[in-house]
């Protein structure tokens, strides 16, 4: 028989081959790596027989689906070794999940892992590891499944309710089993458990069965695996990092913002310190799209509940907003969306086609329910200020005016140190509005842009909203994690809905196209990142404080007081710390506060006029004439290096 490589070549292979045989003729490399099968699109175990004329795709471990298989398989040993070690254990979902995986179980009366039993558990995982027990795909009736799992209640649900990504299609189940053990399971997995090993059990947590709070509480053990020990202890130390970085902990720190319990989860207040930074990542912001030809609006923070009607936003989009309050006989909601109110700034007027492309730009602080479990200091907060875009144009405008957005988007973000980008391009859903053929315009425009800009991008077919394809922008920061950080779309709802309209240079009225654009995504989340990428350390452009001069005794403290007189008459942040304290002292406690430039000053510097500089991270020189290192800060801060 025949089957085709992902790269369209025919490969010949005896009848009854499987996807390990087809991995095992091209190479031993392959096989070796080999986790499991893309079949005609569709993932399949490497045991599974091919087929004449089948398309064929080998999953290696390192890839992220070739991962997910590894992560899928390691939770079904978690389960196995729970089973094992916890006789009468019920056992729910295990999901591989960005990173690792984990599985939820409850233990005969409701007891709790604790930390000696993941080490345990782990062990046992170790031993069936050891086993090299196959893994072994059956196909069952739904009778059948439902005697198999007849002790395992969270697996009869499952059966009952029809859930093809458990394994329930309904009339059949399908099952993996290793030794005894099997859970439902729509596969594919690993041939078998000698292929894993690089995991490690992260810890516990409760969570509830169908994520339901009126569902019994389970207890959900978190794991990562990965394919080799190098890459589960690169993760490990990526996390140790992440940790190290993590932005809530710097916030105090550096005495940045807090999140006051009076004022309620999500909800933060920024410090002077924090302040000023978040000033200076505005005032960049409002600098650039002022060049970049933008007009500033400003829009109030509640609305009447018809401007959410009109838009559309009350059908589908409730859940995430708060709750509505009633005033002198109408009812108001905080906003979840700038895009209605820009939309009536644009309809204020008739408009020409001269007037457009309409860029309309504003800091517009909106308000989003979001559970309180899965707030997240700056990145998951209810009050996000937006860095919020809305282009009006006409639709010949369209892909000029992507073009140029995405290449503004990405000069932006580089200012911030952020140089390796990933793209997606989501397309339009099953369900949709507007016309396909419009639709199909769009989504070409915003793949001219994506080539434009050169920018690596994924497609993800059919994920655009309903209203919407768009292109999202990724960023990978300093430690390798990704965030999705900005957004363009292109919206075939609100116009409509709102009946936009400008009038052409032949007289007659067109509806233009509108685009939505968020760059930073939110100020507060992006704040977070920064600082995480930058580990708190950030460049002297947006360092509260630039310079800290310390005179080595008391006696060089009016000398002291000269350099910071100088550097901020050239608009340069600096202080000064009196010799009160050793000098040891004062520097590391400016280091700790991640001062750009520690200056020291001693009885030498005031004989020459000079300095001494203590760069973060750098080589100490001494000598420095004042005058040379304000030029050179200055230059530093103005370049935004
Ligand atoms: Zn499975
Ligand atoms: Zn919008």
């Amino acid at each position: 028989m025949k089957v085709t490589l992902p790269d369209g070549s025919p490969r010949d292979l005896p009848e009854g081959a499987t996807a390990a045989d087809l991995a095992t003729a091209i190479g031993r490399g392959l096989a070796k790596a080999a986790v499991a099968a893309t079949v005609n699109g569709k993932q399949a175990d490497l045991g599974a027989p091919l087929h004449d004329g089948d398309t064929v795709a080998i999953l290696t471990a390192n890839t992220d689906e070739g991962r997910y298989v590894l992560r899928h398989s390691t939770a079904h040993v978690l389960a196995q070794a729970v089973c094992d070690l916890f006789p009468g254990a019920k056992y729910a979902i295990g999901p591989p999940i960005e990173d690792g995986f984990y599985y939820d179980f409850e233990l005969p009366g409701g007891a709790h892992f604790s930390d000696d039993d993941l080490e345990r558990i782990e062990a046992r995982m170790r031993a069936i590891v050891g086993e090299n027990q196959p893994f072994i795909r059956e196909e069952l009736s739904r009778d059948e499944g439902l005697e198999r799992f007849a002790e395992q209640p969270f697996k009869v649900e499952i059966i009952q309710a029809v859930d093809p990504e458990e394994g329930a299609e309904g009339s059949a189940v399908s099952v993996y089993r290793n030794d005894g053990w099997a859970d439902l399971c729509r596969g594919p997995h690993v041939p078998s458990t000698s292929r894993l090993g690089s995991f490690k059990l992260m810890k516990v947590a409760g969570a509830y069965w169908r994520g339901d709070e009126h569902r019994p509480m389970l207890q959900r053990i978190y794991g990562t695996a990965w394919e080799s020990d190098k890459a589960l202890a690169d993760h490990l130390h990526r996390l140790e990092e992440a940790e190290r970085r993590d932005h809530r902990k710097l916030g105090l720190e550096l005495d940045l913002f807090h999140f006051p319990p009076e004022i309620g989860g999500g909800l933060p207040v920024f410090h002077p310190k924090g302040g000023l930074i978040r000033k200076l990542l505005e005032d960049y912001s409002r600098e650039e799209h002022e060049a970049a030809g933008y007009d500033f609006v400003w829009t109030p923070h509640l609305t009447k509940s018809t401007l959410f009607e009109i838009s559309g936003h009350l059908g589908w989009y409730a859940d995430s907003m708060y709750p509505p309050m009633e005033m002198e006989g109408a009812t108001y909601y905080p906003k979840p969306m700038n895009c209605p109110m820009h939309i009536l700034i644009y309809q204020s007027q008739s408009r020409s086609y001269r007037e457009l492309p309409m860029r309309l730009f504003e800091f517009g602080t909106v308000y989003r329910f979001e559970r309180s479990g899965v707030l997240h200091g700056l990145t998951r907060v209810r009050g996000i200020t937006q860095d919020d875009a809305h282009i009006f144009c006409a639709p010949d405008q369209l892909a000029g005016e992507l073009t140029s957005l995405l290449q503004f988007v990405l000069k932006v973000l580089r200012t911030f140190g952020l140089t390796d980008f990933e793209a997606e391009l989501a397309t339009r859903p099953e369900k949709f509005v507007g016309e396909p053929a419009e639709w199909d315009a769009a989504t070409a425009a915003l793949r001219e842009a994506l080539e434009a800009a050169a920018l690596e991008y994924k497609v993800a077919e059919g994920e655009g909203a309903f209203y919407a394809p768009k292109i999202d922008v990724h960023v990978r920061d300093a430690i390798g994690r990704r965030w999705q950080i900005s957004t363009l779309q292109v919206d075939f709802q609100l116009p409509n809905r709102f009946g936009l309209e400008f009038v052409g240079a032949d007289n007659a009225r067109h509806r233009p196209f509108m685009i939505h654009r968020a760059l930073f995504g939110s100020v507060e989340r992006f704040f977070g990142i920064l600082l995480e990428h930058y580990a708190g350390a950030l460049p002297a452009w947006l360092s509260p404080v630039q310079a800290r001069v310390l005179p080595v005794r008391a006696d060089h403290e009016l000398y002291a007081t000269s350099i910071v007189g100088r550097l901020r008459a050239t608009g340069l942040r600096a202080d000064m710390v009196e010799a009160d304290e050793p000098l040891g002292a004062r520097i590391r406690k400016a280091k700790l506060e991640k001062v750009p430039y520690v200056l020291v000053v001693g009885d030498d510097d005031v004989e020459a006029g000079t300095l001494g500089v203590n760069p973060r991270g750098g080589e100490i020189e001494r000598g420095v004439g004042v005058g040379a290192f304000v030029d050179r800060l200055r230059e530093e801060v103005e370049s935004r290096s």
